[in-house]
């Protein structure tokens, strides 16, 4: 059963309801699938194009297993879904990718020694489960280094950097005392991304690296392609096929790595998903990351995934609306742009509302058109023209 095709007209469930389970919404409703969605949230970037919202908490098994029963095949849209709401979809559906994947990126203990067992490079780290832990781990990888919760951190949610001055103890509380992983701090040079997807018979398919630069922890601009040599491209994008064919996996997942320096490539996260680093394949490639992601969870050949034009992406974040309405026309009066807003009420700072793509003859081009678009939009910049 696990290996038929699901053909368009039928029904994907996907569980969350955030601005990947939106946009692979549009794409799944491009190719004439509906779409049901479960988030503990009403209105959600999800919930407004799929076809069906439901509302529950993902704790909620009896609602997970109706919801499940209710369609043809479940996906997620991120991967802090219970282990236990993810059993339970299985007993009811066919669940790609299966919820091995989330265990695994779920829990960055289980993620770097699953890492490691397949000969992918990871930054150096010890496990961390009490303070004597952390104490001993800071003598074996020295200072600095960053300590990060094994569980729902994201975005540098559940980090703390530990300089030379930093007490342990301290370290320790501001993490809640949680299970952790102590990691060396790695001289950077560059983050990049490689987004990649395993159909139902193990073909597999990559995006080139995309180059991602952070802001605060979080994500600001990808740019594509990546300024890398063939060599590293070719290294990242087979280890990340060893993580796709090690998982069995069944769709999209974006590794992210770190360049050192000197030249190593160290992996440093596994989304078991599409990426916000992939927002840009929507309108740069050929097919889209969400695009992927169904022809793969549907059984169906995978879609080229050649770059049309270099491109790049900028991250809309609720900072923008601190001062009102940012200046929506000011950044369309750029012809190239392409704005995409997730359709969320209330912008929180930090919170992704949004984003915009340019592409040009060139990956710094599209860079610099993409960060003078988004400066266009700050209200401050209509006042004083
Ligand atoms: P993460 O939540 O692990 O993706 O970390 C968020 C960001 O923090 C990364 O994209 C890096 O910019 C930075 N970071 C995380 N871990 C390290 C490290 N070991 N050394 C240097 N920078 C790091």
């Amino acid at each position: 059963m696990s290996a038929r095709t699901i053909n368009p007209g039928s029904t994907i469930g996907v569980l969350g309801g955030g601005q990947l389970g939106r946009m692979f919404a549009m794409a799944a409703r491009r190719l004439g699938y509906r779409v049901h969605t479960l988030a503990p949230e009403h209105d959600t970037p999800t919930g407004q194009i799929a076809d069906v919202e439901i509302v529950a908490s993902y704790d909620d098994l009896d609602k997970v297993r109706a919801f499940a029963r209710g369609v043809d095949v479940v996906t997620f849209e991120f991967e802090n879904v219970p282990a236990e709401a993810a059993a339970v979809a299985e007993e009811e559906a066919i669940v790609r990718p299966s919820g091995r994947a989330l265990e695994v990126a779920q829990h960055r203990i289980r993620e770097k020694e699953f890492l490691s067992s397949h000969s992918v490079p990871v930054a150096p780290y010890v496990p961390v489960r009490s303070l004597s832990d952390l104490v001993d781990g800071l003598r074996t990888l020295g200072r600095p280094a960053v300590l990060k919760t094994a569980a729902l951190g994201y975005d540098g949610k559940g980090q703390v950097a530990i300089a030379a001055g930093t007490d342990p103890a301290v370290a320790w509380e501001q993490i809640g005392q949680r299970e952790a992983v102590l990691e060396a701090f790695v001289d950077l040079e560059r983050e990049i991304s490689v987004i990649g997807a395993r159909g139902v018979d193990g073909e597999t398919s990559f995006f080139e690296p995309f180059d991602n630069t952070h802001a605060n922890h979080i994500l600001d601009v990808t740019v594509a392609p990546a300024d890398v040599s063939a060599s590293l491209a070719a290294d990242a994008i087979e280890a990340t096929r060893t993580v796709l064919d090690e998982l069995e996996y069944v769709g999209v997942l974006c590794v992210e790595f770190f360049i050192t320096r000197d030249g190593r490539l160290l992996a440093n996260e596994i989304a078991p998903r599409p990426h916000n680093s992939g927002h840009l394949t929507f309108d740069a490639c050929r097919t889209s990351q969400f695009e992927q992601q169904v022809r793969a969870i549907c059984g169906f050949p995978l879609g080229s995934t050649d770059l049309i034009q270099p491109a790049a992406m900028v991250n809309l974040l609720g900072d923008l609306w601190a001062d009102g309405e940012p200046a929506w026309k000011a950044a369309l009066s750029m012809p190239d742009v392409k704005l995409h807003l997730y359709g969320k009420a209330s912008a929180r700072p930090g919170r992704k509302m949004g984003h915009i793509t340019v592409m040009a003859p060139t990956a710094s081009e599209a860079r610099e058109r993409a960060r003078a678009a988004r400066r266009l939009l700050h209200p401050a910049s209509v006042a004083t023209r």
